[in-house]
């Protein structure tokens, strides 16, 4: 299904005020994903709603996290628990409401 990008746009700015990241913004790529807590901004492939919760679980954390798990990644426990909560909240529970 392709949603055009107003659609998404109000998508992610919705998610990101609900989990109380306001003062984030974001921009779509054309590949891959990044969350950059400096900048506040998490660049995400378009309409790729399970890479943006992901993303939006990294910018749930800080650096400082991510430095005290040990993973460079930042793919540690913390992050995976969010981004479960993340798609079960605006994936698969949205789904079900419809
Ligand atoms: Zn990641």
């Amino acid at each position: 299904m392709v949603e055009g990008e107003i659609v998404m746009n109000k998508w992610a700015r919705h998610i990101l005020d609900e989990e109380d990241l306001s003062d984030w913004q974001f921009k779509w790529t054309f590949s891959d994903g990044l969350a950059l807590h400096d900048q506040r901004m998490i660049w995400c492939a378009s309409k790729d709603k399970a890479l943006f919760l992901h993303e939006v679980a990294h910018a749930l954390g800080s650096k400082e996290e991510d430095l005290r798990n040990g993973d460079k990644t930042g793919h540690h426990a913390h992050w995976g628990d969010r981004y479960t909560d993340l798609v079960r909240k605006y994936l698969v529970e949205a789904t079900i409401h419809i």
